[in-house]
């Protein structure tokens, strides 16, 4: 059996080693490794992938949500709301602004925001609700956009584990992950759904005029070469990471379903199981299983992370402090207990080997391990 790893990148590679060589040499051969001819044909197919009309390629997941937040024109004090179960990344550009992250509870099925904990945590300064569609599956868009109308808010999504996940609107209407709040915002971290070989992020919008800004506010802040016409930043996704997720998007797709098919494999074989429960499946919203997530019952955490790591099979905890218990941001003012799902889950989170090389063999050992560890 080959060794199991959480992620497995260099056998996804083995796979499309040809192809991605290929397309790789081209830009070395080139020479145009920024703003070359790669990054504008990988962002016309992305945006043909989601049905989006701008996709705004910059350096990273994190800068992607920070330049979402500066489109916007908020201002110092103003308010976003965003959940306290999610990576850090989502919170920490709020604070970088000088908005003001105002968190809430999650769904404890979904792990995603709570739509009822939104609606209470509105006030005159709020301006953004920031979901985040944690481990691939999406936040309730469909009540969270009716809250953005209602109280005329910007939804600007954490797309950053859900590409290649689709969302179905009660009157049928189905979107890509990203693109149906104002803006969306992912990474193409290695180990995301859609990885490059470094740093990549990307912006989805519909809207014309914010896809401008966007773009502007990525190129410091420059329209026309030198004239700069707001404060911007220096974020761009390079041509040699643009090349290879060129050739990665193509097989995105396959990539979802063999996600799908190992989380399948796994939801049966743990059915009915006393100590673990599987991820819930939304009605509304496919799952792209960025990580395969269960709830553990009645036993140690440490202790089945330890006694799995004996077995060779490697777990991790998303996340085991919430953000209102991280020391950055005591200043919030939040205390223990303040939102009790994500803190419940916190401890209670145990996420299994997730990626698209996953063989039947490892599937069945990894089980196999872990309800020997759970019995
Ligand atoms: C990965 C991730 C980010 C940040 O992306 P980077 O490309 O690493 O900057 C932000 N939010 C969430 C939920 C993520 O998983």
């Amino acid at each position: 059996m080959r060794p199991i790893q959480m992620v497995d990148l260099k056998s996804q590679y083995d796979k499309i080693h040809d192809e991605i060589n290929v397309q790789m040499q081209q830009v070395l051969d080139s020479a145009t490794f920024i703003r070359g001819e790669k990054v504008t044909i990988f962002q016309r197919n992305l945006e043909k992938y989601l049905h989006v009309k701008h996709v705004i390629p910059v350096g990273n997941g994190t800068d992607a949500l920070q330049i979402a937040l500066m489109a916007l024109g908020l201002q110092k004090g103003d308010e976003v709301i965003t959940p306290t179960f999610t990576f850090i990344a989502t919170v920490e550009v709020i604070a970088l602004l000088g908005l003001t992250p105002v968190l809430v509870d999650v769904d404890s099925e979904t792990f995603c925001m709570s739509p009822e904990a939104v609606r209470k945590a509105i006030t005159k300064k709020t301006k953004a609700i920031l979901p985040v569609h944690l481990f691939g599956q999406h936040a309730d868009m469909e009540a969270l956009k009716n809250i953005a109308d209602e109280f005329q808010l910007f939804l600007v999504e954490d797309a950053c584990q859900s590409m290649g996940s689709i969302y179905t609107f009660t009157n049928g209407l189905s979107c890509s992950t990203g693109c149906m709040g104002t803006v969306g915002c992912t990474s193409f971290f290695p180990s995301k759904n859609l990885g490059c070989f470094g740093d990549g992020g990307a912006l989805f919008t519909n809207d014309d005029a914010l896809a401008d800004t966007i773009r502007s506010i990525a190129n410091h802040g420059m329209e026309v070469r030198y004239h700069h016409d707001r404060v911007g930043v220096n974020s761009r996704l390079d041509s040699l990471q643009a090349a290879v997720l060129d050739v990665k998007l193509k097989y995105l797709d396959l990539y979802i379903l063999a996600r799908q098919q190992a989380a399948q494999f796994y939801d049966q074989a743990l059915a009915g199981c006393e100590r673990a429960s599987p991820p819930v499946h939304q009605l509304k919203s496919t799952h792209a299983f960025h990580q395969y997530t269960l709830k553990l019952h009645h036993i140690d955490r440490n202790a089945v992370q330890i006694a799995m790591a004996q077995k060779n099979v490697p777990t991790m905890v998303y996340y085991p402090i919430p953000i209102h218990l991280q020391k950055a941001y005591a200043y919030l003012g939040y205390k223990s207990g303040d939102f009790p799902v994500a803190e419940q889950l916190s401890q209670q989170v145990l996420s299994l080997p997730m990626h698209t090389e996953l063989d039947e063999e490892q599937l069945q050992y990894i089980i196999n391990s872990l309800k020997l560890v759970l019995q």
